[in-house]
């Protein structure tokens, strides 16, 4: 590492090191009283009472008839598929997301086919779509990416003329309303995951949205073994419950969502401010349309006018203290288990390809310190145009 970098780290070092996220939690104490609650009705799991509330509220935040509470977002993702029945043949899909987008489809037996991104959204580039459509293609699976929501009005025009299902992986999108439509209610079943790493979290937790209410009790059996009443079982379904510790904890959750979205977005607007001009720094611009839910800031580096790769910078980072994260390096397109597939050449996925190599989230969260942001941002300013020797 050259003197000028080494310089720089030493006087902004941070003392601790920062994350990319922390989990905003309730009042122990709110929580105890629930607890409380959850010891005298010694009623743990199955559709309880903080189940049900937590699901009703979440509809009604969400504005969506139905909500299906799970254990996790990748469970909900397998059901939806299931829900949906899609379990052979082809999913277009986006390379430039979690692993789990592209494991669900494997686990049903259905075979990705990775489309390329568009370049502005990081989401799946809609106008990619259609020439990968073939006979066997079932669905599209889109996922809104940091919240960004897809092109759902080309993607639902796409699916209509063919015949196809859309499913989105909806996990960044909580909180995110497109003129004023909340983004976990497009296509025919969204996902929403409650991971401890998304802005509203239940430790582990997701669910799925949908409108039909037919396709909600599918999804309600197919979580529950496939139950669907005392002596009748639909089909081979799985246990993707989440428990009544988890929708308490979910209703306490929505009650400081609001400042946690405040203080997110106070801090992006900080970092827009600070990090606007560094040469070889991008960044996603707001969008008037979009309120956004600022789950992430990803920057885009461009090496050869920023001075240093990606890959450095993120080094640099760590070495302040600065946890920051290659989300999402490599791509799904990349896994060894998937990189066999035609559509997964790198050939076929430029934008892509290039994106993952240049992304780096830089930390976000509801009580990282304004100071905290304005120093991250002062030393992407310095350590610009410091090559690494
Ligand atoms: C977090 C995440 C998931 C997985 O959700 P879990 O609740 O952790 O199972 C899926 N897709 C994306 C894009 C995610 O970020």
């Amino acid at each position: 590492m050259c003197t000028a970098i080494e310089r720089i780290v030493n006087e902004h070092r941070l003392p601790e090191p920062v994350y990319i996220t922390r989990p905003n939690m309730p009042l122990l104490n709110d929580y105890i009283r629930l607890l409380e609650e959850i010891w005298q009705n010694k009623y743990l799991t199955n559709q309880g009472k903080f189940h049900k509330r937590f699901e009703a509220s979440l509809a009604q935040y969400l504005d969506q008839k139905h909500v299906s509470l799970f254990c996790n977002g990748t469970v909900a993702l397998l059901v939806a598929l299931q829900a949906l029945r899609i379990t052979s043949g082809e999913v277009i899909t986006t390379p430039f997301t979690f692993p789990a987008t592209s494991h669900v489809l494997y686990w049903n037996r259905i075979t990705p086919v990775f489309c390329d991104i568009d370049p502005e959204t990081l989401n799946i580039d809609s106008s990619r779509i259609e020439e990968l459509i073939t006979p066997d293609t079932r669905a599209i699976l889109g996922v809104h990416v940091y919240g960004t929501p897809c092109d759902v009005q080309a993607i639902r025009t796409i699916a209509k003329r063919h015949g196809l299902k859309v499913i989105y992986d909806a996990a960044h999108a909580f909180g995110t309303f497109l003129k004023g439509r909340s983004v976990a209610g497009f296509g025919d079943i969204s996902m929403l995951s409650f991971h401890a790493t998304k802005p509203f979290s239940t430790a582990e937790g997701g669910a799925l949205v949908t409108d039909s209410s037919s396709l909600k009790h599918r999804i309600d059996s197919l979580k529950n073994f496939g139950i669907a009443g005392e002596e009748k079982v639909i089909g081979p379904g799985i246990n993707g419950k989440m428990s009544e510790f988890s929708a308490a904890y979910g209703l306490l959750q929505m009650e400081i969502l609001e400042e946690e979205m405040h203080g997110r977005a106070k801090l992006a607007s900080i970092y827009r401010e600070n990090l606007r001009g560094i040469p070889g720094l991008t960044f996603l611009e707001q969008k008037p349309e979009l309120s956004g839910n600022d789950a992430y800031f990803p920057i885009l580096v461009t090496d050869t006018v920023y001075g240093m790769s990606r890959d450095d910078l993120c080094d640099a980072l760590r070495r302040c203290n600065i946890v920051a994260r290659k989300y999402f390096y490599p791509l799904c397109s990349r896994y060894s288990c998937y990189s066999r597939l035609p559509s997964a050449r790198p050939e076929f996925l430029p934008v892509a390809e290039r994106v993952s190599k240049s992304v780096l989230c830089l930390p976000l969260y509801g009580t990282l310190g304004e100071e905290t942001v304005r120093t991250v941002c002062e030393i992407l300013s310095k350590l610009n145009g410091k090559v690494v020797s």
